[in-house]
């Protein structure tokens, strides 16, 4: 038997329609389709407004529970944690970024974690397991801080190292010639150890940074003699 889809007007067999409909089958997962979508807004909507109304009550009762659970909550999510860990940075760094309006274009497999455990900067074991932070916690760290979390500018370190890394530390240009006054520059403890480290491919991300550093180290002790 034939029908004709009061949708689209398709007139075919009736195996390209829903049962005892006139809708072929095509347009009614169409409608289907946006249906759930309205519904899904529908949902949200609700149940922000019953937030709204109800957030003393909702806060009281999540304080509460957490009182009474807090032990297995804070347990249960160490252990998905320490499973996970790379999924946990990921969304610190998201929560670091939109807080501190940086770019985010990372996915969650553009990092890895060092071989080894340890951190490249430090050379010290990181911790496997997350849960209270501490030195040896791992985070995710820009290389080029300004360059925000795109890939191939980050990848993961210790937390000392990620948080000593501005201080500021004497670095030689051409390490033989010593520690003369042409031949010094003041660079991040960052920059000082990742240059002994790095693959040239990271260090290709570093280069243009370095030039323009130099220069001006150039230009300035030209315009010191020059005086
Ligand atoms: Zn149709």
């Amino acid at each position: 038997m034939k029908k004709i889809c009061k949708k689209c007007g398709l007139f075919a067999c009736c195996y390209f329609f829903i049962k005892n409909r006139n809708i072929c089958k095509k347009c009614h997962s169409k409608r289907d389709k946006i249906y759930r979508e309205k519904q899904k807004e529908k949902r949200k909507l609700s149940s922000k407004r019953y937030y709204k109304n109800n957030k003393e009550i909702i806060k009281y009762k999540t304080k509460t529970y957490y009182k009474c659970n807090k032990e297995s909550i804070l347990n249960s999510l160490q252990s998905s944690r320490s499973k996970n860990p790379l999924k946990y940075m990921y969304a610190d760094a998201k929560y670091r970024a939109k807080k501190n309006d940086l770019p985010f274009l990372i996915k969650i497999y553009d990092l890895s974690i060092p071989k080894d455990f340890l951190c490249p900067l430090l050379k010290i074991l990181m911790r496997r397991c997350a849960g209270n932070s501490s030195d040896n916690s791992m985070t995710i760290d820009r290389i080029v801080p300004e360059k925000g979390y795109v890939p191939n500018n980050v990848w993961v370190v210790s937390r000392k190292a990620n948080a000593n890394y501005n201080s500021p530390t004497l670095d030689r240009i051409i390490p033989d010639k010593g520690y003369v006054p042409d031949n010094i520059m003041v660079v991040s403890f960052k920059a000082n150890t990742i240059k002994n480290n790095l693959y040239i491919s990271e260090m290709k991300v570093l280069l243009d940074n370095w030039k323009k550093k130099i220069q001006e180290i150039k230009t300035e002790n030209q315009n010191r003699k020059n005086k």
